[in-house]
């Protein structure tokens, strides 16, 4: 795969030490991906077309063709992890190296605000340390 941040490889790196076959072929398909999300910058008639670079997933973060999002707030494209890669991750939520932002709650778009679920996908875990 190729280079990333730094948060962005330790999570990667994390998961391919730890998942089954089964589990690391979906983190292949969910594979981070840097992507550009074009947007609209300034207002009163003056807007200038601006690109966000962010990693997504390969999978869950789709960018229709041509499509342009009315403000850098309104970049509704899940960031990766995406809710899937986290939810690979959160059965190792026992592990001294997992970390609490990986969370599935903590899910977010590009923009960097959190996805806000319909219903609440945690499940119970073991807190770190028990
Ligand atoms: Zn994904």
């Amino acid at each position: 795969m190729a280079h990333h941040d730094r948060s962005v490889e330790d999570l990667l790196n994390f998961l391919l030490m730890r998942l089954d076959e089964t589990g690391f072929e979906q983190l292949v398909a969910h594979e981070p991906t840097r992507m550009m999300a074009p947007y609209f910058e300034g207002g009163g008639g003056r807007a200038e077309t601006r690109g966000a670079m962010f990693t997504g997933c390969a999978t869950c973060s789709q960018i229709p063709a041509g499509s342009v999002f009315p403000s850098y707030l309104h970049i509704n494209v899940e960031a990766w992890p995406c809710l899937h890669v986290r939810s690979l991750a959160l059965p190792l939520a026992d592990d001294p190296d997992y970390r609490d932002g990986w969370q599935p709650e903590y899910t977010r778009y590009a923009s960097g605000k959190l996805i806000h679920q319909d219903h609440d996908l945690r499940q119970p875990h073991q807190l770190a340390g028990q």
